[in-house]
């Protein structure tokens, strides 16, 4: 389970994060490219931009849940929202 006080700095504010147990394996950044990036220098992926409608929101999640060692987090924020129907 990705841990809130490990999030990388490069990830923007907002729900979805990444920590520093990303292996580098592409999958988020295949699954969301909209969201996930590849930091060149450390080689993890970050978040660069937060889903912002329920589709957008589907994607990250499915990246969320596919990665293999659990690297990316969601505060909540954007699961209340999205269970809300208010994106
Ligand atoms: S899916 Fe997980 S381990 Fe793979 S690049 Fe993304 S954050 Fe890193």
């Amino acid at each position: 389970m990705a841990e809130k006080t490990d999030k990388l700095p490069q990830n923007v504010v907002g729900g979805y994060y990444v920590d520093s147990t990303c292996v580098d394996c592409d999958l988020c950044r295949n699954t969301a490219p909209d969201f996930f990036k590849r930091d060149e220098e450390t080689g993890f992926s970050y978040v660069y931009r937060q889903p912002v409608s329920s589709e957008e929101g589907l994607l990250a999640e499915e990246a969320k849940l596919g990665c293999p060692t659990e690297s990316i987090g969601n505060d909540g924020l954007a699961d209340s929202a999205l269970a809300s129907g208010a994106i």
